[in-house]
């Protein structure tokens, strides 16, 4: 028999009513490893009925509490750092380097959760009027629920619930079905931790799962990332039925080289960050926009450190990047480098036929230049190891192409002027820039999120942003008179 992967629900594996079940590949060897548990609104309702129910407590606990389990997660983590990595590895794909600097990057969002008395402190103003006081408290929303995509299984699950927790809400996650593993060990470890029954709760399915969450009369708020085409739907149902959302979308990245930048390095990131991961990485760069006439010289830096990537499974030392996640995404990605080459692109390094052993689900690093905008391989968020070249003339040309892009999460400029580069991060309508920096996916103590089409609702993950979203505010004003005031029908003025 598959093993099968549960759901968590009041600190406990349980397979939930459902019978429904999907299939979890290795990417790498084509095969299924493992089964998952796919629910239904009643394995919802429990789950969020146990988070409704420890959210009464939890909130009530004190901030040294939360802290003190905080803290213990965060050095279990960091005990189980490889054994999550091999997690990711196993059901994503990407290489372990890869997933060992995820499980980091999350981890530093468990240490910005450990500070988070230092960020929930509201404000006082003493003597608003003889006698009163003015301030403002950060109360916990109730049961908050977060639903993830398949390409960071640790990182994005854990952008959420440590800060969602943190201040004093109850959560339920749902994670991708395509790598499911990951949560349900993420939240077993943070139960070691002392976190009590039903604070974090993981529900495994697909749109079924999703949408039971989105309309759940005890779900006061939902933190989405995923596809543009699903946040928008998150974003429209969940505000429908009266809560707070937060969805990420999709991306087209675009990194603009400017004639002065230094072509090596460019190169290198460039190929660095748009091949990372096999390309499935919200922050991938999938378009890189020469300006001016180091365009040849560019793309041949760039094809000649593409043709050198070692392909192959995520557990092999040697490879740098690993398969993408299922057969369909393969077929799909090669579709569309297909579409490209048929619209006029040159298809300067194909990675279409490569032949790794075994019936993994391979597509190797891809190489197209004379992209134009009208191309679909320009205007589709691909989500695979292809990266487009698109040729302009000018610092203008390069910055209205950027504009015009309905996404807006990340972009980066490569160049030595100083100028240019202030320019471009003060008019670039997107939500995250690099200079010099491929993928400047902001720290744990700032927020991540894009602009446009990219996110659906008006706060950042993480951060100041995400505690922010996780929590609401009170503001109080208060007296504590010596003796009664008298009937005084005006307006309270000072
Ligand atoms: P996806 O949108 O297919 O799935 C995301 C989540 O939504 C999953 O939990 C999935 O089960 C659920 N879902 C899928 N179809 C649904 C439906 N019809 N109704 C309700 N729920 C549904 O995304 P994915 O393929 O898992 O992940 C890749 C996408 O995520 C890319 O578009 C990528 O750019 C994006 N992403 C964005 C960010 C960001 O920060 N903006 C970060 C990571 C990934």
């Amino acid at each position: 028999m598959t093993e099968l992967v549960p759901h968590w629900i009041d600190g406990a594996r349980f397979s939930g009513v459902s019978s429904r079940r999907g299939e979890v590949f290795q990417p790498a060897t084509g095969e299924v490893a493992r089964q998952v548990a796919l629910a239904e609104a009643a394995d919802v309702d429990t789950a969020v009925a146990s988070a409704l129910k420890a959210s009464r407590d939890w909130a009530e606990s004190s901030l040294a509490q939360r802290t003190k389990i905080m803290f213990a997660f965060r050095q279990l983590v960091d005990a189980h750092r490889d054994e999550l990595a091999a997690l990711i590895t196993a059901e994503h794909g990407k290489v372990l380097s890869d997933a060992a600097g995820e499980v980091q990057r999350g981890l530093e969002v468990v240490e910005f959760a450990c500070g988070i008395a230092q960020v929930l402190k509201g404000e006082h103003s003493e003597q608003v009027s003889r006698g009163v006081d003015a301030y403002s408290l950060r109360q916990p929303l109730g049961v908050v629920a977060g639903i993830t995509p398949f390409n960071f299984p640790v990182m994005v699950p854990m952008w959420m619930f440590p800060v969602a927790i943190a201040c004093g809400n109850t959560f339920v996650l749902k994670p991708s079905d395509r790598d499911p593993s990951a949560s349900v060990r993420l939240a077993e470890l943070f139960s070691e931790a002392g976190l009590p029954p039903g604070v974090l709760n993981v529900v495994q399915g697909d749109a079924a799962a999703v949408n039971a969450l989105l309309t759940h009369p005890d779900v006061a708020g939902v933190s989405f990332v995923g596809s543009t085409p699903i946040a928008r739907h998150v974003y429209e149902t969940a505000t429908a039925a009266g809560k707070r959302v937060q969805a990420l979308g999709g991306a087209k990245n675009h990194l603009v080289v400017l004639p002065d930048a230094d072509v090596a390095g460019a190169a290198d990131a460039a190929v660095s960050a748009g091949y990372g991961s096999a390309g499935e990485r919200c922050m991938a760069i999938s378009v890189v926009v020469a300006v001016g006439d180091t365009a040849d010289e560019l793309v041949s830096a760039i094809a000649s450190r593409t043709r050198a990537l070692v392909t192959g499974p995520g557990v092999d030392a040697s490879s740098q990047m690993g398969p993408v996640v299922t057969a369909a995404a393969r077929d799909r990605i090669v579709s569309s480098v297909d579409a490209g080459a048929e619209a006029g692109a040159s298809v300067v390094v194909d990675g279409r036929s490569i032949v790794v052993p075994g019936e993994g689900f391979w597509v190797g690093p891809t190489l197209l230049d004379h992209v134009t905008p009208d191309m679909t391989v320009y205007t589709d968020e691909i989500f695979g190891p292809v990266l487009s070249v698109v040729r302009v003339s000018t610092f203008e040309e390069a910055l209205s192409l950027v504009n015009a892009n309905p996404y807006g999460n990340g972009t980066a400029i490569f160049t030595t002027d100083g100028l240019a580069a202030r320019e471009f991060e003060r008019r670039v309508t997107v939500g995250m820039v690099g200079i010099n920096v491929p993928i400047p996916v902001p720290m744990a103590y700032y927020s991540f999120g894009g602009w446009k089409d990219s996110l659906f609702g008006d706060t950042h993950v993480h951060g100041a942003e995400g505690v922010r979203f996780y929590t609401r505010t009170k503001a109080v004003t208060s007296r504590w008179p010596r003796q009664p005031h008298g009937v005084d029908l005006g307006f309270p003025t000072h």
